[in-house]
């Protein structure tokens, strides 16, 4: 959906002036490059189509980890304490060796107190901040609280001396094997650098608390060239690669936190992601192990 923060004169190249946000990154066809009849590049150089990850499939490789993620765990350990049904929940899902149904009960008891209503609401709020903050114009929405929490953001981003340049721009690192799209690229009017921000509205302050995986995202984006499935490779302003911005908007309090983000740090996370992905594909379970089976059978819950 074409948004009304660009000016009409919006055009996705790589020429001189003004540089307006490309509107096509939602075009970018999932796992393909170039279907249809979308401009096929970048390409290798044998011709073949790039297939590169999502930066927040790599940034979520360290997810559950062992003790890389300490914070997340506890505050599942947390949720499922206080939870008697969230417990009952994953018991069944250990006993079945439901991966998934396990996965979502621990997500469910890490945001304890994110109900779906939230979740909605946090979507929404997303969908109408970045816009407003471009343009300055409040949205047509009936929602004070939501209008409290673009006013807390301007305010935070004017006291930053920030502003909002560009939004939601898909990005590629060819070299680096990554892809993804930026919430919104910021400029530090005193000293004229460009900032990658992450804006995060849900009802609590998991990602400020555990900030790893936005230090890893935003690193990637720091690095990465904007790129339009019709256009190709598109001129980008040289983004900080030293310091990012993390602007979270808890949904319903009328608050803003600007924190800056140490994107170095991100990096270094990303060498651990990479690396822990290329660990996820090896097959450290060996040919002929033994398996013994006896007809006790796991009681029913
Ligand atoms: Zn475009």
């Amino acid at each position: 959906m074409p948004s009304p923060a660009f000016p009409p004169d919006s055009s996705c190249t790589w020429g001189p002036g003004p540089i307006h946000g490309c509107q096509h990154g939602a075009d970018v066809p999932r796992n393909q490059w170039g279907q249809g009849n979308l401009r096929i590049d970048p390409t290798d150089a044998t011709g073949k189509l790039y297939a590169l990850p999502r930066v927040s499939t790599l940034a979520g490789q360290l997810d559950n980890k062992g003790g890389l993620i300490k914070w997340a765990q506890a505050n599942a350990v947390r949720g499922l304490a206080v939870s008697r049904a969230l417990r009952d929940r994953a018991i069944v899902a250990v006993n079945a060796g439901d991966d998934e149904g396990l996965k979502a009960v621990v997500a469910e008891a890490e945001s304890k107190g994110g109900s779906t209503e939230a979740a909605d609401r946090g979507t929404a709020l997303h969908a109408v901040v970045m816009p407003a903050l471009i343009t300055g114009q409040d949205p047509d929405v009936d929602d004070p609280a939501m209008l409290d929490s673009i006013q807390a953001a301007r305010k935070a981003l004017a006291e930053a001396e920030l502003t909002p340049l560009l939004m939601e721009q898909f990005s590629v690192n060819i070299q680096a094997g990554y892809c993804g799209t930026y919430d919104l690229l910021v400029k530090h009017q005193p000293t004229g650098k460009h900032y990658v921000t992450d804006v995060k509205t849900s009802a609590k302050l998991n990602d400020r608390n555990y900030p790893h995986k936005v230090a890893i995202q935003l690193a990637c984006y720091a690095r990465a060239t904007r790129w339009c499935p019709y256009r190709g490779l598109l001129r980008s302003p040289e983004i900080d690669r030293i310091k990012g911005f993390l602007l979270s908007l808890p949904i319903d309090q009328g608050k803003a936190y600007l924190d800056p983000i140490n994107l170095e740090l991100g990096w270094e996370g990303l060498q651990l992601a990479q690396a822990a992905r290329s660990f996820g594909k090896t097959k450290p379970l060996g040919a002929n192990g033994i398996h013994i089976e006896t007809d006790t059978k796991v009681p029913a819950l």
